[in-house]
């Protein structure tokens, strides 16, 4: 291990050489069925074929220009993202932190356009936007928060799933801009709102003029079952970011605009050097169509099933098992007490998971895998739980 590096990581002892389809292997050529998906990037899995062959194409041709210039790529993908998700203009950046600095920032433009000189966004407990300043402030979780007093202010906090608590702020706070919400919470643990949550927060911003702002850099792509999670309930955002799997590894995020919020962004009110570039374009734009043309949204939904009700039978017996739940290929097991260490015992058998909020065991498989994978991932999974009696 090398000491040069910032203590902001503690890895597991294992690291991988190289990846195909939903396997890593480590230098000792273990193998590994990857149920994580670097946190819900890969999600085509690794060495997807024609995205390996488009990024090298794009390589031996031209990887960075600027925005000073226009970028054939950033349209084609622009065009082919907007009529995916009936939207109207994207801005393009590298990280999903960044797209939602970008959504932050224009809900406070679009605030001031309209003479509110003190904007405020309704963020959610448990949330997760990011680590910069903005969207860890926007963030509903103190860990992250910690040690970094001042937080950017201008936001208000209600808990999740919870439209009174909304409804109340409307009726005082003059303020408000936006609604800032994950369409699945994914860092919280994989928490669903219930059925019709996204459409009362549809009504409430229609009624207020507010931007209905939806974070699916998690819960987007394909791996909520839908190729966006809004779309379970027919909900179209005014604003929504994306980022993880849209580049399948490559950095890339996006925070897509529609109607009056696509206007809102002019010359000169925000920008990013790497950001849209071709190289990023490219690979973005080859994995939204192998998404589209092989409907792996679809996939996600019927092995999201499979998964969910595999575990279900096989960790019936199991009195430690607080709650499985799932959203297509988001999928979680909640313990009763912390599980960290199951990690590590799925690891030595070969899985890879990974434990969020102390005692929620996530499971982000690839979106293309197959029937036998999706039994193995929940074999061991089962194996590994059945197994922990801490
Ligand atoms: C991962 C994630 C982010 C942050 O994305 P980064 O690329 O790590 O900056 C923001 N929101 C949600 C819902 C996420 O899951």
């Amino acid at each position: 291990m090398s000491d040069h590096l910032v203590n902001a990581y503690r890895p597991l002892p294992v690291s991988f050489t190289h990846g195909d389809g939903c396997y890593l292997y480590d230098s000792d050529g273990k193998q590994y069925l990857d149920a994580l998906c670097g946190i819900s990037v890969t999600s085509l899995g690794h060495n997807y074929p024609e995205l390996t062959a488009a990024i090298q194409q794009q390589a031996s041709t031209l990887l960075h220009t600027s925005n000073l210039y226009s970028i054939d790529w950033q349209q084609k993908l622009a065009d082919l993202l907007c009529e995916s998700a009936q939207m109207d203009r994207v801005f393009f950046a590298n990280s999903g932190a960044e797209a939602n600095e970008a959504a932050i920032k224009l809900a406070r433009l679009y605030g001031h356009q309209k003479d509110i000189e003190t904007p405020q966004i309704v963020v959610m407990q448990h949330a997760f936007h990011g680590r910069t300043m903005a969207t860890l402030s926007a963030t509903g979780s103190r860990k992250v928060q910690a040690g970094f007093e001042p937080l950017v202010s201008g936001f208000v906090r209600v808990p999740y799933n919870d439209i009174p608590s909304i409804e109340a702020i409307a009726g005082q706070n003059r303020n408000v801009v936006a609604i800032l919400v994950e369409p699945v919470q994914g860092e919280a643990g994989i928490v669903i709102p219930d059925p019709g949550y996204l459409t009362a927060l549809r009504k409430i911003c229609d009624r207020n003029d507010w931007l209905l702002m939806l974070d699916e850099i998690q819960s987007g792509m394909g791996r909520s079952g839908r190729l966006f999670a809004c779309q379970h309930e027919a909900v179209l955002p005014d604003v929504m970011t994306l980022a993880k799997a849209l580049g399948n590894g490559v950095p890339v995020g996006a925070c897509v605009t529609r109607g009056t919020a696509a206007e809102v962004i002019q010359p000169g009110n925000h920008g990013s050097t790497f950001g849209g570039n071709p190289l990023a374009c490219r690979a973005a734009h080859t994995v939204l169509a192998s998404m589209l043309e092989n409907r792996v949204a679809d996939n996600a939904a019927q092995r999201g099933k499979q998964l969910f009700s595999t575990l279900q039978e096989g960790l019936a017996e199991n009195n430690r098992v607080a709650d499985i739940r799932h959203l297509g290929l988001m999928l979680a097991v909640e313990m009763k007490t912390p599980c960290q260490s199951i990690v590590n015992r799925a690891l030595d058998r070969g899985l890879l998971i990974n434990v969020t909020a102390d005692r929620v065991i996530r499971l982000l498989p690839p979106l293309i895998i197959d029937e036998a994978q999706t039994t193995e991932i929940a074999r061991i999974l089962i194996d590994c739980i059945n197994d922990f009696t801490e």
